[in-house]
């Protein structure tokens, strides 16, 4: 799939639409769900242009990639989820339901967060 510059997070990067901002550094943007489905949910997002996590995986320089996953982590602790736990998420494709074309990852935490997917 082809990289849409006006999906939203594209726009948010862009100063168009304002995001509550929890972190940012040369290679990632990270700000609080408009929606959220946990006491913390944050998205956290490289500022390149990559689809999804396959997009991502395949094409990021290592140093978006280390930055990306350290920043992560680094998020989660910050935002004090990282002793109770978290869970992260990522959608790719029409299956999970993927809604944003721009590569994210959700970090969900602050509450017991039930099984990882709904049972058949
Ligand atoms: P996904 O289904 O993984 O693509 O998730 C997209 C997420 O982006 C959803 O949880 C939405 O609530 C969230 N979202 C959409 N628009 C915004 C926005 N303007 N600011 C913050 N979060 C947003």
């Amino acid at each position: 799939m082809a990289y849409d510059s006006n999906n939203i997070f594209a726009r948010i990067l862009r100063g168009e639409i304002p995001c509550r901002k929890a972190y940012e550094d040369d290679h990632v943007l990270a700000f609080h769900d408009i929606h959220p489905q946990a006491p913390t949910h944050i998205l956290v997002i490289p500022k390149g242009a990559y689809v999804s996590a396959a997009d991502f995986g395949a094409t990021a320089s290592d140093a978006e990639i280390a930055a990306f996953t350290r920043a992560v982590s680094r998020i989660a602790a910050e935002a004090g989820v990282e002793g109770s736990g978290y869970r992260l998420i990522s959608n790719h494709g029409p299956d999970s339901h993927q809604e944003v074309p721009h590569y994210h990852v959700h970090i969900l935490g602050g509450r017991q967060l039930g099984r990882l997917v709904t049972p058949l």
